[in-house]
């Protein structure tokens, strides 16, 4: 006998994880070049330079012994050092390196964190659509997810959240520039949020938490989303370098607690024995340190901003509706007919992978990845045609 509740996690595969092992099989049928696979969020563009550069550099002059050590729990103190620093230079937050926690990237800082911060049976608000794996990394945790609805762009509806909002509630998780929307949330709007925090905390012993999930932080196409430690103190940043510079393999990223955070010593401690907790030893030592020289750095935004205007600018002429994407590289596109899971089936036989909104916990749309080859949006455009005008009759 195993545990029944991860042998069935174990066994059920993602709406998108499907589509992607499809896809592989499709594409062996009838060739690569005939199946517009826009199911994962794996990036296309290439690592910046300074990735190769910084490995070639570590591998010729650091002895193997050192380069492929151990390190601190925690991770490599030069390397957290760097991200303190980058941090404050970047968005003038104090943060101190030792409340910095590298991880083996975003899903490794969110189960960390809400091992560490969530008791069994408090709540953590969720903007709804969200990323699905909050629901797994909640779950384990013990704690509730509580989903909310964005308004009609998929941005925060401030009066939503405070209905909200019980005395369970222990942190509010979001995730910006968004998957699956492509939703970057604006200053005033965390400032908002902010204020609403601050107001219901005053009637607590303890501040509600902002749990930050930034995986997408410099993928965004208009200006730089705001830091929420900057408005809000009491925020866990969650970020990782898998998409921002191509990196989803290597399994690198961070949890930074800010010094100014509610009891901030302690909750890294819960952050780092939760790790432990986990089995996670140490984040890969090869790559916190190429990370600690590439920040700030991106794949090049330019192709993935051309693949967002290409595809978005054709979908709405066809007559598709779809908000467009401030960041990330997901369009969400609203479904032809009330069931997403149905349209996606139709879409399937144009040879159009697309995940249907459920998963995200919102009905009527679907998520269309754009981290793909150009040619594969232009070879695709004629079966999304065909696919509306199977609906307009
Ligand atoms: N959070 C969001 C919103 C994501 O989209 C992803 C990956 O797609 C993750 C977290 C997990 O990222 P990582 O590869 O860093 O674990």
């Amino acid at each position: 006998m195993f545990n029944q509740e991860l042998q069935k996690l174990g066994a059920e595969h993602s709406a998108i994880r499907e589509l992607f092992e499809y896809a592989i099989k499709r594409k062996k049928e009838i060739g690569e070049e005939n199946v517009f696979d826009f199911s994962l969020g794996n990036p296309n563009v290439p690592a910046p330079a300074c990735v190769t550069e910084e490995l070639l550099r570590l591998i010729n002059e650091m002895p193997p012994e050192k380069l492929h050590a151990y390190s601190s729990s925690a991770g490599i103190q030069e390397v957290r050092a760097a991200i303190a620093q980058y941090i404050e230079n970047s968005f003038g937050v104090p943060m101190s390196e030792d409340l910095i926690c590298m991880t083996c990237g975003a899903s490794a800082s969110l189960v960390s964190v809400l091992s560490a911060l969530v008791l069994p049976g408090e709540e953590v608000i969720l903007p709804a659509p969200y990323f699905p794996e909050y629901t797994v990394f909640i779950g384990q945790s013990g704690g509730k997810m509580v989903p909310v609805p964005t308004d009609e762009k998929f941005h925060l509806d401030l009066s939503a959240i405070e209905r909200a909002i019980t005395e369970k509630t222990k942190a509010i998780l979001i995730n910006s520039p968004n998957n699956p929307t492509g939703a970057v949330y604006t200053r005033g709007e965390l400032e908002g949020l902010a204020a609403l925090l601050e107001r219901v905390n005053r009637t607590r012993q303890e501040p509600i938490f902002l749990l930050s999930d930034e995986p997408y932080r410099e993928l965004c196409y208009g200006e730089k989303p705001t830091f929420p430690p900057t408005v809000y103190p009491h925020t866990v940043v969650m970020y990782s370098f898998s998409k921002v510079i191509s990196l989803p393999g290597e399994r690198i990223g961070y949890v930074a607690v800010p010094p100014a955070c509610y009891h901030a010593q302690d909750l890294f401690h819960a952050v780092r024995g939760a790790a432990r907790h986990h089995g996670f030893v140490c984040a890969p030592t090869l790559f916190q340190r190429v990370v600690a020289h590439c920040q700030g750095m991106t794949s090049d935004l330019e192709i993935y901003r051309r693949n967002r205007d290409l595809l978005y600018g054709a979908l709405t002429d066809m007559g598709y509706s779809c908000t467009v994407p401030e960041g990330a590289f997901f369009l969400f596109v609203k479904a032809l007919e009330q069931d997403a899971k149905a349209f996606c089936a139709r879409a399937k036989r144009h040879e159009l992978l697309l995940v249907p909104s459920d998963s995200f916990g919102t009905k009527g749309y679907v998520r269309i990845s754009y981290c793909v080859k150009r040619e594969t949006i232009e070879r695709s455009l004629p079966a999304f045609r065909a696919l509306i005008q199977e609906y307009n009759g």
